[in-house]
């Protein structure tokens, strides 16, 4: 089959490669119809995620088909339109049992650097390295998907694949930080991040009782989006000061809850010269993320409020302001999605019309192009909010 592998830093070819084939009882085969870009994928194409090698197959949210599976797979039948969550839960173990599916510990067979460096394992990942399990990623024909009963679901007939692909991962990811916000009736939310997820992070944050929303991003398209789309009000860092502007918005307090849909990557709206230090060190591996974002989350928080981060982290922080943080008493919330527990209530709010995910997809495009929709989604050309490859 065709696949999207990763070869080395910006190194992205369409290769031909074996079919996956089922390895255990609970596996299942899905043949992929779409196939989304994620911004996480960004940082394994920019070589900040470690544990990549030559030929991996990236990708991990994707909607399809079953087409083949195990023989302890109950729950699914060939000929069945699915979307998999990203994250890999087992099912069975007690962090599968308490709803915590991106804990799984049984999910991620190469466990050793996870435990090397975050003292516990985490679960698998589709198409994000071999720290998180070295599974094939979707942006291929064909994907093995194993416990498939725990990670598969079926799409409602009012759900178009369009909309459903990104209940795989955009969805489930914004909707779970707004959850971990907390977020109370007449709450002032702030979301740094106007992608995908941060857009979804926006609509759940008003499904869940928010007065305002205030988007943060730069870029004119996403800042357009979010108000157009998730009904925000939005701020772009390029050309005012954050902290003061929403200071002035919040009457001097702040907002009450503030998300990350970032993460490790941040540009720096704050001060160039942080800037310049986070990328130095970063560049040289003195520390491995740019918390940019995160400071400035912290310093604009409302006292007591809640900072929910969702945006990717790999490694170190460096100049963390700690003091800030605990004097002003803040409640941090983070995590990689437990979609698996959000997905049925997602597509009862998509069918109900109060979720519509589809315009997070501005470009639709052919596997073998898939070199090219990562540049354009990189650059951010072209008002790409998310490409979508079609195998
Ligand atoms: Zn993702
Ligand atoms: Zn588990």
């Amino acid at each position: 089959m065709r696949a999207l592998c990763w070869n080395g830093v910006n190194d992205l070819r369409v290769e031909r490669v074996p079919d996956p084939t089922i390895l255990g009882p609970q596996d299942a085969i899905i043949k992929v119809s779409l196939s989304s870009v994620c911004g996480s994928d960004l940082h394994l194409i920019g070589g900040y995620v470690p544990t990549m090698r030559a030929g991996d197959i990236i990708g991990h949210e994707f909607l399809g088909e079953v087409v083949e599976k195990g023989p302890e797979v109950t729950r699914l039948n060939r000929g069945d339109r699915v979307i998999t969550v990203s994250i890999i839960g087992c099912g069975k173990c007690w962090h599968c049992e308490h709803e915590e599916f991106s804990l799984c510990d049984n999910s991620n067979p190469q466990p050793a650097f996870e435990e090397a460096a975050y003292g516990h394992c985490t679960a698998g990942i589709f198409g994000y390295s071999h720290a998180f399990g070295g599974y094939a990623g979707s942006h291929a024909e064909y994907i093995r998907v194993p416990f498939a009963d725990t990670n598969c679901f079926r799409v409602p007939e009012g759900v178009t694949d369009e909309q459903a692909v990104f209940v795989s991962d955009a969805v489930p990811t914004g909707y779970m930080a707004a959850d971990m916000g907390n977020i109370k009736p007449g709450d002032v939310v702030a979301v740094w991040g106007c992608g995908g997820v941060g857009q979804m992070a926006m609509k759940s944050a008003f499904l869940m009782g928010a007065e305002r929303v205030i988007g943060i991003d730069r870029v004119p398209d996403r800042l357009r989006a979010a108000q157009m789309k998730a009904g925000a009000e939005t701020l772009d860092y390029s050309r005012v000061d954050i902290y003061d502007a929403l200071l002035a918005m919040t009457g001097g307090r702040g907002p009450d809850v503030c998300i990350d849909a970032v993460g490790m990557e941040a540009d720096s709206g704050a001060s160039a010269i942080e800037d310049l230090y986070d990328r130095g060190k970063q560049a040289l591996r003195l520390e491995s993320d740019r918390p940019a974002v995160l400071r400035q989350m912290i310093q604009c928080c409302r006292k007591g409020g809640t900072l929910s981060i969702v945006g990717v982290y790999g490694g170190l922080l460096d100049k963390f302001p700690m003091g800030a943080a605990m004097n002003k008493a803040l409640t941090f919330r983070m995590g990689q999605q437990h979609g698996q527990r959000y997905v049925k209530r997602l597509f009862e709010h998509i069918e109900k019309g109060d979720l519509d995910p589809a315009y997070l997809l501005t470009h639709k495009w052919a596997l073998d192009d898939a070199p090219q929709g990562y540049r354009m989604f990189k650059e951010k050309a072209d008002d790409c909010m998310r490409v979508v490859f079609a195998p």
